[in-house]
């Protein structure tokens, strides 16, 4: 299905092959998008590099995030090289891991700052550099989120909060765009093992039992995120803006689950 040939895309937040945004530019690559893959730092280059070339991709770009001007300077030099994009997945997310842990009220102000910063603020950011490559043929940007957003789950803390604004950038974010035939949603996928997801304290239980508890009795692996990764790039979600979507095999409907005897 080659739903997305003559696209070009924009991934950021490829750190290994496990990582969510390598699911999703799998699939967008599998579909025949053209990829663009950025990086933190040059040290990250060497990681990031072959993996790009893994989903026939040679443009790569650093972008730091929580620099000042990062966006801006990665925006710029994307637009030297393809002038026009149509998609960008947007998963990236950073708390100091100390803080992941224990009390949300033990939460630093500096570590609450930052983690605003690279974890919300970035995609409203992306979102204002990225128009002008998008806004005349219209386009779809794609952010990651998490249950803890809405409900506690355990040792989440700060990130918790910074996605639930994200989500709510994501609306404020859907009516600014929409205007330009720019569609921004966010997917919310229940725990996948990749290094963001393990410096979380406690995450095996949490995927333990969001594994157990869920209705398909299974947490998503990276292809089915990935799918969902292809169905926001691509027009099949035409209709689509301002959403959450979850890919969590429905943990998130749970409010009491069964007894084990029933
Ligand atoms: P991951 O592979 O560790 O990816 C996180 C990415 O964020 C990395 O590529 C990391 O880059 C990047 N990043 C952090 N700080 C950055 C900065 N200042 N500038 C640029 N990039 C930065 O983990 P992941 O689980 O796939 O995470 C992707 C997204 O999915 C995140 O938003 C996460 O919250 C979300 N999510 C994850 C799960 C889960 O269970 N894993 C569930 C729901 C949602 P470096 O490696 O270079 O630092």
């Amino acid at each position: 299905m080659n739903i997305l040939a003559g696209k070009r895309g924009l991934i950021m937040g490829v750190a290994n092959d496990h990582s969510i945004a390598y699911g999703i530019a799998r699939k967008c690559a599998e579909a025949g998008a053209s990829l663009a893959l950025t990086y933190q730092n040059e040290m990250l280059a060497k990681r990031v590099i072959p993996l790009a070339e893994s989903l026939g991709s040679d443009l790569t770009l650093p972008c730091d995030v929580g620099a000042e001007g990062g966006i801006d300077e990665m925006a710029a030099t994307l637009a030297k090289s393809w002038g026009q994009v149509d998609f960008v997945v947007h998963a990236i997310a950073f708390a100091d891991k100390s803080e992941l842990r224990g009390p949300y009220l033990n939460t630093s102000r500096n570590n609450f700052n930052n983690a605003m910063l690279i974890s919300c603020y970035s995609m409203t950011e992306l979102a204002r550099a990225m128009l002008p490559m998008m806004e005349e043929n219209g386009g779809s940007m794609t952010t990651l989120t998490y249950l803890g957003a809405n409900r506690i789950t355990p040792n989440y803390n700060v990130m918790g909060v910074a996605k639930a604004a994200l989500e709510a950038s994501v609306r404020y974010l859907a009516v600014d765009l929409g205007k330009h035939n720019i569609r921004v949603n966010a997917i919310s996928a229940g725990p996948v093992k990749t290094l963001a997801g393990a410096a979380i304290s406690g995450a095996r239980h949490v995927f333990r039992h969001s594994e157990s508890q869920a209705p398909l009795k299974k947490n998503p692996d990276m292809d089915e995120v990935g799918r969902a990764g292809l169905y926001f790039a691509s027009d099949l979600s035409s209709g689509v803006t301002g959403e959450v979507h979850y890919v969590d095999g429905g943990y998130h409907h749970i409010g009491v689950p069964t007894a084990e005897t029933e």
